[in-house]
C-alpha cells in the first residue's frame, strides 16, 4: 500500500475537539505530592483551600484518581471559536535544514491573546463564574497569562485584577493595554498597594519584581476581597489538566495518519503547555504501551529542571501561598531580564517534578542568543514569528534534527509551538542588533536561594 501524503496542516473537524480533559495523574504509579500548609507543614485539603482558590478547580486540583473529566458545553463552545489548533507538518524547515527527521509542531498561536494560556484562562473564569463570585485576581510575567484571563473573563461577565511584573509592565506596554481592553485592572508588581508588595519594595529596592513577587500580591488581593478568588496560569495539576486539550488534539491528528512521535519536545516555565502536550503520550508510556523520548526545554537563566533540587517550596516569594513539592531554584530566586518572560518561574509543575524525578522525561536548559537564532531560522521558512519561549522548542527540535542529519535516521519529532511573539519585538530588535547576552546564575548565587528553603521532614 502506497503511503499517504501527509498535508502540510493536519485539521481537525469541530467534533473532534476534546469532550474530556485527561488526567495524567491517574496513571502516575507515584502520585504528585501534596500541597502542604506553610503554617503547620500539614497536607491541604478541600477546606483549607476554598479560601483561596474556586471549588471546582480544587476539586480538580485534588484529583489524583479520575483518568478523564468532561468539559463543560459553555466550555467546549468557546474552545470552538479558536480551535482545534492546527498540527503542522514543518516540510519547509525540514527541507531548510536537510534532515531525514520528519518535523511536526502543534500551533497554540491562533488566538488574540496569542498562546495556549486561553486554553485554561476559559476554564477557571467559568467555574468563578458558576461559582457566584465577582471577580478574580492572578499574576502575569510576560502577559500573555493576563491577556488571556481578561480575554475570558470579558466573556465571563467577571472583573479581573492582574499583577504585572514590573519589568514587563514597563517593557510590554502593548499587552498591558490589549488587557485594559479587555476591561482588566493591571498593576505593576511589586506595588504599594498591598502589604507583601510593600515588604518587597523595601527589602528590594528598585526591583523589577518576579511572578513570585506578583502572585503573593495577588494572592493577598484575593484574600481579603469578600467575592474574589486567585487564579493561577500554570504549575498547577489543574492548569495542566485543562491543557491536555492540546496534547489530545495532537495525538488525535497524527493518529488519523498513524504517525507515532519518537521524541515530543516543549518549553517549561510552569509546565503546563509541556504538560498538557505529553500528557496521553505520558499515559501510554506509563502504563506500558508504548515509549517515547520527551525532552523539557529551560532557560539557562532560569534552569528549575536542570541545575534545581526537588524540595518543598514556596510558590511565591512573600510565602503566602501553599508550599509544593517541586524542582525548585528557590522562590528567592530572582533571574536575569531574560526575554522569554513566560519561562521565569523559580519552580516547575508537580507533576512533571514527579514525572521527571522518576526518569520518564528528559531537561536540557538552552541560551538566550541561540534560542533567537533558532527562532529566526524558524520564521523564515515556516513563516510564523515565534515566541521566545516556545522558540526554546524550536530550538531543541532542530538540534534534535541535526543529529538525524548526522546518523541519518528518520526520526520523527512533535514539538509545541505555544505562541507567537508579536510583542517580544524589543527582544528580537536586541537579537537583530547583536546586543542580546547570556546569563547564567552561577552556583553560589544558586546555592544561597537554596539556603533559603523552608525545612520540611
Ligand atoms: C506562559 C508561556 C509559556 C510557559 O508556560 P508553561 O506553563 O510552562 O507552558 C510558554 N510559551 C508561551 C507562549 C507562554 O505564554
Amino acid at each position: 500500500m502506497a503511503e499517504e501524503k501527509i498535508p502540510y496542516k493536519i485539521y481537525l473537524s469541530e467534533d473532534e475537539i476534546p469532550k474530556q480533559w485527561y488526567n495524567v495523574r491517574s496513571d502516575m504509579k507515584t502520585k504528585p505530592a501534596p500541597l502542604l500548609n506553610p503554617g503547620t507543614g500539614q497536607p491541604m485539603g478541600y477546606e483549607d483551600l476554598r479560601p483561596v482558590f474556586c471549588d471546582e478547580l480544587i476539586k480538580q486540583e485534588l484529583d489524583n484518581d479520575t483518568p478523564y473529566i468532561d468539559i463543560p458545553q459553555e466550555i467546549q463552545d468557546f474552545y470552538k471559536m479558536y480551535r482545534p489548533a492546527p498540527l503542522v507538518r514543518a516540510y519547509c524547515l525540514e527541507k531548510a535544514l536537510g534532515t531525514p527527521a520528519k518535523i511536526y509542531y502543534k500551533f497554540e498561536g491562533n488566538n488574540t491573546s496569542g498562546s495556549h494560556k486561553l486554553n485554561s484562562a476559559i476554564v477557571q473564569a467559568y467555574y468563578a463564574k458558576q461559582q457566584g463570585l465577582k471577580g478574580v485576581t492572578t499574576e502575569t510575567g510576560a502577559g500573555q497569562w493576563g491577556t488571556a484571563l481578561s480575554m475570558a473573563c470579558a466573556y465571563m461577565g467577571l472583573d479581573c485584577k492582574v499583577y504585572m511584573v514590573k519589568v514587563s509592565y514597563e517593557q510590554k506596554p502593548f499587552r498591558r493595554e490589549v488587557m485594559r481592553t479587555y476591561g482588566a485592572t493591571v498593576t505593576p508588581s511589586p506595588s504599594m498597594d498591598t502589604e507583601v508588595g510593600r515588604k518587597i519594595n523595601e527589602a528590594h529596592p528598585g526591583t523589577t519584581g518576579s511572578l513570585g513577587c506578583a502572585i503573593s500580591e495577588a494572592v493577598e488581593v484575593a484574600t481579603h476581597n469578600e467575592g474574589y478568588r486567585y487564579v493561577l496560569g500554570s504549575v498547577l495539576n489543574q492548569v495542566l489538566l485543562h491543557q491536555t486539550v492540546i496534547g489530545l488534539e495532537a495525538k488525535a491528528a497524527l493518529d488519523k495518519y498513524n504517525v507515532v512521535p519518537d521524541i515530543i519536545i516543549g518549553c517549561a516555565g510552569g509546565g503546563s503547555n509541556l504538560g498538557g502536550l505529553i500528557s496521553p503520550f505520558m499515559g501510554e508510556k506509563l502504563r506500558g504501551e508504548r515509549d517515547y523520548r520527551i525532552i523539557a526545554v529551560e532557560p539557562a537563566s532560569c534552569p528549575s529542571f536542570t541545575r534545581g533540587v526537588y524540595a518543598y517550596d514556596f510558590c511565591d516569594t512573600g510565602m503566602v501561598c501553599p508550599l509544593a513539592k517541586m524542582y525548585t531554584l528557590g522562590s528567592n530566586f530572582i533571574p536575569s531580564a531574560n526575554h522569554a518572560g513566560g519561562l521565569r518561574y523559580h519552580g516547575m509543575s508537580p507533576i512533571l517534578s514527579q514525572l521527571y524525578d522518576d526518569g520518564y522525561l528528559e531537561a536540557v536548559s538552552v541560551e538566550q542568543t541561540s534560542v533567537f537564532e533558532a527562532a529566526q531560522r524558524f520564521a523564515r521558512v515556516e513563516g510564523i514569528l515565534p515566541a521566545p519561549e516556545s522558540s526554546h522548542a524550536i530550538k531543541v527540535a532542530i538540534d534534535e534534527a541535526l543529529k538525524c542529519k548526522e546518523t541519518g535516521e528518520e526520526k520523527t519529532i512533535l514539538f509545541g509551538l505555544t505562541g507567537t511573539g508579536y510583542f517580544d519585538m524589543v527582544a528580537y530588535g536586541k537579537f537583530n542588533d547583536g546586543e542580546m547576552n547570556d546569563y547564567i546564575p552561577t552556583d553560589e548565587e544558586l546555592q544561597k536561594s537554596f539556603a533559603t528553603l523552608p525545612k520540611i521532614g
